[in-house]
């Protein structure tokens, strides 16, 4: 994911990407490939680009356990100044410095980091799982237990303990 510069025109400029997640060494369960639009505009001080990441990752459910596939989409800005008095005008997180003479600019360790950042802390297979039964442990997308298992809605049990106090 490499942009030459060096001989780049001022003004805008669009790139699309597409490559497997394995050849920017993210883990085994991002699939499939990796899709990068990127807007970039260059002035004579600095390059600033948008990018647009998506990609395929392999989750698993927090409430069944079930290995399911989700679409991972994110977006970073960067600016890449070529002189080191303009880092401060930037948070340190969305500036590069680079010099008049960097050739290319290569966005593979910001696409890696971005999609790792963007992966969710919970994940549900989809908002109707019902998870595993409590007793028997059978995924109950799948079967209808015997169980026999107080059903109470969540918020009546909220209700039941303001009752209590
Ligand atoms: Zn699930
Ligand atoms: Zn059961």
């Amino acid at each position: 994911m490499k942009i030459k510069i060096s001989s780049l025109s001022e003004g805008r400029h669009l790139y699309d990407f597409e490559m497997p997640a394995s050849e920017i060494e993210l883990p085994i369960d991002f699939v499939g490939n990796v899709i990068v639009n990127v807007k970039l505009e260059k002035t004579k001080d600095q390059i600033f680009i948008t990018s647009n990441l998506q990609c395929k990752k392999e989750f698993l459910c927090d409430r069944c356990s079930t290995n399911y596939e989700d679409d991972l989409k994110t977006s970073y800005n960067m600016f890449y100044v070529y002189d080191v008095a303009h880092r401060t005008e930037y948070d340190e997180d969305v500036v590069t410095v680079i010099s008049k003479d960097t050739d290319i600019i290569d966005l593979s360790p910001d696409v890696k980091e971005y999609l790792l950042l963007a992966v969710p802390m919970k994940n549900v297979c989809g908002e109707d799982c019902k998870g595993l039964c409590p007793k028997c442990g059978q995924n109950l997308n799948l079967t209808q237990c015997d169980c026999e298992i107080e059903q109470i809605d969540p918020r009546w049990s909220e209700l039941k303990k303001i009752f209590r106090n």
